[in-house]
């Protein structure tokens, strides 16, 4: 067996490369640590890095394989976006408010993905309070897209997405409440999954809109996040919205062997919305090959229709930031956080650090949550969205008896330049059309990358195709991009670095 190459290699490979001791998980670990602090000043993906913590994390890692206690995990090196509470490592969010805040304990996804032995690496950039699309809400700057660094990342998950696209993790975890793990997929070529609402714990996530916030994987392959989300899955009484269920392995279907037609009797709905007008050329041209390559495999396809999908974006921008301006009441400079230095009452000590504290896109969501909340608007729109979001899930659930999952492109459009929409809130909160959905509906969805716009990268940048699934379809979800990454290499392509100016 060769050495896998330690910054491209899929977790998999490298969980290989550890058992049959090709190297350890303290040399894996130092490898991609010197690239970390290599690549850090270039595309900014990290907030906080843990250099002892991760050595401390491999060595035990290493001491375990020795007395044969490895599992698939042990010893492979992940980021966790920097809404994780990590006990002794800050969590920022991103924010001002939470510069130097660090957590005293664990978040639940945290634990288990310890309890995996994984190696935590550090805490990526995300955007503020994950409210954007770009990264570019983050207080600690943009984040930059390694197939073209004068891009976006996308967001909110940018951070780990430009992570594990860069070879700095093989593996990352981000949220998604409104695509904030599918959006930075797409746009940094790498697959990631958003499962159903309340399999994986909130608890120890900091929340941006509760009822829509699921944890979710992000890495190199379909088979990577099943991984992941294996570990990541369970119930947590802590979590008032974890779902009861018995542990899955999401891997369950990927090691059935491979036959001719993998897919057979897969049935792909599409929803003509999704192949609309305003939905980029080179978007239609890859998902259109990808489909041809999924019928290969012997899916079908039938068309859908999703009636209210284009309410999707007003209806999440009135829940969204109804749950925000609630969630976020407790940054008032008393229990946690950034508190202003100068103030003359309570009143004006709330005021100060508040004003101080946030960035505007979360004060602008902290406004209309107000608005839409408060005596004589909370019917007309906060109540008006509630029932909207209804007619959204039923409609899913109505297409889901004509398919088994529905396909269509993850993002309109490939990576927008930097500071290309943030003079322009509703250009961004669109980026979100196809994503939302499945957030509102509470299904599971993922992206997986399916094209370029050139294939002559570096001028090219990634274009992801997203597959949504009825409820606890995940295992499903990840087979079928499994099968897809069998007989295409869209996931293995790397950008080039060195040509981007880099030692
Ligand atoms: N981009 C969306 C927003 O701005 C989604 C964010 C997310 O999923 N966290 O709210």
């Amino acid at each position: 067996m060769s050495r896998p190459d330690i910054a491209y290699a899929t977790a998999s490979e490298l969980a290989a490369g550890l058992a049959a001791r090709q190297f350890s998980a303290l040399e894996l670990t130092d490898e991609l640590l010197a690239r970390i602090a290599a690549l850090q000043p270039v595309f900014n993906a990290f907030v906080s890095v843990d250099p002892d913590g991760a050595r401390v994390a491999a060595k035990a890692a290493d001491a375990a394989r020795a007395k044969g206690e490895a599992g698939p995990l042990t010893g492979i090196p992940i980021a966790h976006k920097d809404l994780y509470m990590t006990e002794g490592l800050r969590t920022t969010c991103s924010s001002k408010m939470l510069e130097h805040f660090v957590a005293p304990f664990d978040g639940h996804v945290v634990t288990l993905l310890k309890q995996a032995g994984t190696v935590l690496l550090g805490k990526t950039a995300m955007d503020e309070f994950a409210m954007g699309s770009s990264n570019e809400t983050s207080f600690f700057g943009p984040v930059r897209n390694p197939w073209q660094r004068d891009s976006v990342p996308g967001g909110s998950s940018g951070g780990a997405a430009v992570a594990v696209a860069a070879g700095l993790a093989p593996a990352a975890t981000g949220s998604d409440t409104g695509g904030s793990i599918r959006q930075p997929s797409s746009f940094c070529g790498v697959t990631g999954i958003k499962p159903t609402y309340g399999i994986c714990s909130r608890h120890g996530m900091a929340a941006f809109a509760s009822s829509l916030d699921q944890a979710g994987p992000m890495a190199r392959s379909a088979e990577d996040c099943a991984l992941m989300l294996t570990a990541m899955a369970g119930y947590d009484a802590r979590d008032a919205t974890s779902l009861p269920r018995p542990k899955e392995d999401y891997c369950r279907e990927l090691v059935k062997p491979s036959t001719a037609k993998p897919l057979d009797g897969i049935r792909i709905g599409l929803p003509e919305v999704f192949f609309a007008d305003g939905v980029g050329a080179p978007v239609v041209a890859a998902v259109e090959a990808a489909l041809t390559e999924l019928r290969k495999l012997g899916a079908v396809t039938v068309s859908v229709t999703l009636p209210n999908i284009s309410y999707s974006v007003p209806v999440y921008h009135v829940l969204g930031p109804a749950e925000a301006s609630s969630n976020l009441s407790c940054f008032d400079g008393v229990r946690y956080g950034h508190r202003a230095a100068h103030y003359t009452d309570l009143l004006d000590m709330y005021r100060k650090t508040r004003a101080e504290g946030f960035g505007d896109e979360v004060k602008r969501r902290i406004l209309i949550g107000t608005y839409v909340l408060s005596h004589g608007y909370y019917d007309a729109y906060y109540l008006k969205a509630q029932k909207v979001r209804r007619l959204i899930a039923d409609d899913y659930q109505a297409a889901f008896t004509q398919c088994d999952v529905i396909l269509g492109p993850t993002v309109p459009t490939t990576a927008p330049l930097l500071g290309a929409q943030m003079q322009d809130p509703i250009k961004m909160y669109l980026n979100d059309i196809f994503t939302i959905g499945a957030n509102l509906a509470g299904i599971p969805a993922m992206s997986v990358p399916c094209g370029f716009t050139s294939n002559n990268s570096p001028g090219g940048l990634p274009i992801g195709m997203q597959l949504q699934g009825a409820y606890f379809s995940e295992a499903q979800l990840l087979n079928i991009a499994h099968r897809f990454q069998q007989v295409t290499d869209w996931h293995r392509r790397v950008p080039n670095i060195q040509a981007l100016g880099t030692k």
